[in-house]
């Protein structure tokens, strides 16, 4: 890609190496469908977090519903949501007719609070979504992820992580972030760190979940090639070809998190200073930031002059109490502000020093910094 080229928000990275794995399993003579392969990665993303189990389906938003109906959501009951993520979150209890209750994030982390979170449980709360926002922790001033898991202990409300862009990213303790909650979700779309174009993980510590997990992804069954189901169980599976393409991304994934860290510190440093730019804070000995995020006075003129220069850049989520699915009313001021102010800016792990520079150069000359 030469430097002059459109250089969009963001782009997947496949390669060679992902060829290279689908022939070989072409050569095979396989059924596509999930095995060997697929048990490898799961192997690769249980190691690489931590974690004692890994189940992967197909993507991300269902794997939060199943983490939800395993934790026992159901009809009628509420789970708390941030107002400020992507409405996969709380999509996936929605659609078990649960009913999520939005609740707004920290200006700083994009997170939510612990104490905000309390305020809004009822009897009918069944489960708490934490989202880590662009591989975010809670932060330490709000007691950390451990107040999120004290919250859970004493009031028997399940804590679920939605890690979906947290790949590469650890708690303070040296624990990988979806590793705090009963259950962590992660996904593989397009634009996430690493992708198999669709796919989503769960992994857990406990032996009664995964093992729920895998019924609930596989009608019901402990194991494939039987007719033998003992509980309610659908088919959210996975395929070969996408764990091919995923244990080749997984060997990338030690190199992209060090590049996906100099990409945002190249921006902190090229948009240093400049009035009207606040670029949310990383914390990059343990945070990979996954998309360059940030406040923007004048956003959508900004976005409009870097487009003209070839420069993609994308809105960030608008507060959902907002979105036309959602329609509530209530006031939720940081979300509000960043479905205002907020920009993604080109992030994807192909950039190069030399686009960063001139993405920077650009987003100066409109601020007239
Ligand atoms: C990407 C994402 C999802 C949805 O994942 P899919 O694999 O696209 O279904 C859910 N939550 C968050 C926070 C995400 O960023």
């Amino acid at each position: 890609m030469s430097d002059t080229d459109f250089i969009p928000q963001m782009r997947p990275l496949f390669g060679a190496a992902e060829k290279a794995e689908l022939i070989s399993y072409l050569d095979e003579d396989g059924f596509f469908t999930e095995f060997e392969r697929t048990a490898a990665f799961e192997k690769a993303i249980a190691e690489f977090t931590g974690a004692k189990h890994c189940i992967v389906v197909n993507n991300g938003t269902v794997s939060l519903s199943l983490a939800a109906l395993a934790l026992g959501v159901g009809p009628g009951d509420e789970v708390i949501c941030p107002n400020y993520t992507m409405i996969a979150t709380p999509n996936s209890v929605h659609m078990l007719g649960a009913k999520p209750v939005f609740v707004d994030v920290e200006p700083d982390t994009l997170i939510l609070h612990p104490e905000a979170v309390r305020r809004a449980i009822t009897p009918r709360t069944r489960a708490i979504m934490l989202v880590s926002a662009n591989g975010r922790a809670p932060s330490a001033a709000a007691g950390g992820i451990e107040a999120f898991e004290a919250l859970a202990r004493e009031t028997g409300v399940a804590l679920i992580e939605d890690a979906a862009q947290s790949l590469g990213s650890w708690y303070a303790d040296g624990r990988h972030i979806g590793r705090a909650g009963a259950i962590g979700s992660f996904s593989f779309s397009a634009p996430k760190i690493i992708s198999t174009g669709q796919g989503g993980a769960l992994i857990t510590d406990s032996d009664e979940l995964a093992d729920k997990l895998k019924r609930l992804k596989d009608f019901g069954r402990a194991r494939g090639g039987t007719d033998i189901h003992d509980s309610i169980g659908f088919n959210f599976k996975f395929t070969e070809l996408q764990a091919c393409v995923g244990l080749a991304q997984m060997r990338q994934l030690p190199e992209r998190i060090p590049r996906k860290k100099a990409i945002w510190q190249r921006y902190a440093e090229g948009l240093k200073g400049v009035d009207g730019v606040q670029l949310f804070d990383h914390d990059t000995r343990l945070c990979t930031p996954w998309f360059i995020d940030g406040r923007f006075e004048r956003r959508d003129e900004l976005a409009t002059h870097l487009k003209q220069q070839g420069i993609g850049t994308r809105t960030m989520y608008p507060p959902i109490h907002r979105q036309k699915a959602y329609d509530l009313p209530g006031s939720h001021p940081i979300s509000e502000a960043i479905g205002r102010e907020g920009l993604w800016l080109p992030s994807m792990i192909q950039l190069v020093d030399a686009q960063i520079d001139r993405i920077c150069t650009e987003i100066r000359r409109f601020y007239g910094a």
